[in-house]
């Protein structure tokens, strides 16, 4: 479906899934513009009219939410081998859901799980892509580097990248019902946007501190610590370079 306006992408097929509409696992949702485009924990996406692709889809997971860990990497994965192929864009990526060029933040994901019934789980995987942002709006209403597409590769057909978008998705995830994580690790880890550096991880007012590593075969992040690997995981966690 393709909507010209709508409050998020993912929010709608929240609603349609939880008011118990079937929808099919790789069905695609699409806006022109939110009006309430999220990224975790409430934080806002700014996606305004034209200058942004949100892209919605529903899945399903067979093995249930356990599985679900590492779902969010597997689809920074193929966002950037999409870029990569057809755009030969070199681009990093930010555990657990960030797409970076340059530094500067490209495209988020958010995924949400909408119910889990028999052993399986349905989930609504959001992405966001800068297309182009009008500068001036988003400096007032980002508030850290960003980037877009039209900086990075010029002018392209929304429609195609759509389309490129849906495949590369489809693909990876297929892969990953079979494969589990561990098959992506290292796609993910020459990808990562800190790689030996030091970072932080925060979660409220807890800082931990350590020298990033990327992340091992179950998708947590690997922090060193005094010559100690430690690996995290969680929802409310946040990834910044010190
Ligand atoms: P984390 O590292 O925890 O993911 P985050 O700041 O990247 O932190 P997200 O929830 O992924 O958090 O995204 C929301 C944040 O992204 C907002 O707080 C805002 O600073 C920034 N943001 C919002 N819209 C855009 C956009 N179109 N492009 C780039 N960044 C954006």
């Amino acid at each position: 479906d393709v909507l010209s306006i709508t409050d998020s992408t993912n929010s709608q097929l929240m609603q349609r899934l939880q008011q118990g509409e079937s929808l099919p696992a790789g069905q695609v949702l699409v806006s022109e513009a939110q009006t309430a485009g999220r990224g975790r924990h409430g934080r806002q996406w700014f996606s305004p009219f034209a200058a942004s692709l949100s892209f919605s889809m529903v899945w399903q997971l067979e093995q249930g939410i356990q599985a679900a860990m590492g779902l969010s990497l597997v689809i920074g994965v193929a966002v950037a081998e999409l870029l990569e192929n057809d755009y030969q864009l070199a681009v990093q990526l930010k555990w657990p859901n960030d797409v970076y060029w340059t530094g500067k933040k490209l495209a988020g994901i958010l995924i949400e799980l909408s119910g889990q019934s028999d052993g399986r789980c349905q989930l609504v995987i959001g992405i966001g892509i800068n297309v182009q942002l009008p500068p001036q709006q988003a400096a007032q209403s980002i508030s850290q580097p960003w980037t877009d597409l039209a900086t990075a590769v010029g002018t392209l057909d929304r429609n195609r990248l759509v389309a490129r978008l849906q495949a590369s998705c489809t693909r990876h995830l297929e892969r990953f019902e079979q494969t589990g994580f561990a098959a992506f690790q290292a796609e993910f880890n020459r990808r990562q946007l800190y790689p030996q550096q030091a970072v932080r991880l925060t979660q409220g007012q807890q800082v931990i501190r350590g020298i990033c590593h990327g992340v091992d075969a179950q998708g947590n992040l690997v922090l060193e610590q005094q010559g100690k690997k430690l690996a995290f995981h969680g929802g409310e966690l946040s990834l910044r370079a010190e």
